[in-house]
């Protein structure tokens, strides 16, 4: 507890202030978003992890690439109106959801909210418990982020078997909430994870 006040405490940098706010002359930007990008050649492959005979598509080359970063957030939003999916909040799955669910939201003028791994999150929660290939995980929000009615798009990096992203559109459902769609950078299309989510538009922007 002493080690989180101390640094936090430390920190030499002040936030922005409110007054100034930044320079319309100096665009964080200093191209255009491109028309077309091959967002495939941005993911890298590694094999075998995090265990034998898993090819792990690693998002981590595509993130640190600015026009790369744009590019996704940008097409994702682009789908997301295409397909008239309009949510009150955008809910991102730990870890990697939260990357593109963040800026997702603030594109499409939605409230952010993060499903986490059990223990996680600090006040009182939903949970879920789902099966993985050995034992169970679970999944969890807050209790007083959802209500009945609240129309939600779901994010991940990537869908695999579905079974993920499954288990937190049943944790939504539980609560009452209106699924609008999901997202997902990349889909593996061989497992058919996309049959066992609800039928609503579920878009993907890169398939192997
Ligand atoms: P699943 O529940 O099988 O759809 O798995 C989806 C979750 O596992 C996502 O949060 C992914 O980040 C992760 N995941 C599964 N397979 C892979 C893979 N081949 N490469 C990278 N991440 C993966």
């Amino acid at each position: 507890m002493g080690h989180w006040a101390l640094v936090i405490n430390s920190s030499p940098s002040s936030p922005p202030s409110p007054s100034s706010p930044p320079s319309p002359s100096s665009p964080p930007f200093p191209t255009p978003t491109p028309f077309f990008m091959d967002l495939k050649s941005l993911i890298r492959d590694i094999p075998d992890f995090p265990k034998p005979g898993i090819l792990f598509r690693d998002i981590t080359t595509l993130l640190r690439d600015p026009e790369g970063l744009r590019y996704t957030i940008d097409f994702l939003t682009q789908k997301c109106n295409e397909a008239g999916i309009t949510p009150d909040y955008v809910i991102g799955i730990e870890s990697r959801g939260f990357i593109f669910g963040s800026p997702l939201a603030y594109k499409l003028g939605a409230g952010f909210i993060p499903i986490r791994k059990k223990g996680k999150l600090p006040a009182a929660v939903h949970s879920i418990e789902y099966q993985l290939e050995y034992g169970t995980d679970c999944l969890e929000v807050h209790q007083d982020a959802l209500h009945q009615g609240s129309r939600v798009l779901i994010v991940d990096d990537l869908i695999a078997t579905g079974g993920t992203a499954s288990a937190t559109a049943k944790l939504v459902q539980k609560i009452g909430c209106e699924i609008v769609g999901f997202g997902f950078i990349i889909e593996l299309r061989d497992l058919q994870g996309r049959t066992h989510l609800p039928d609503v538009p579920i878009i993907s922007l890169i398939e192997y």
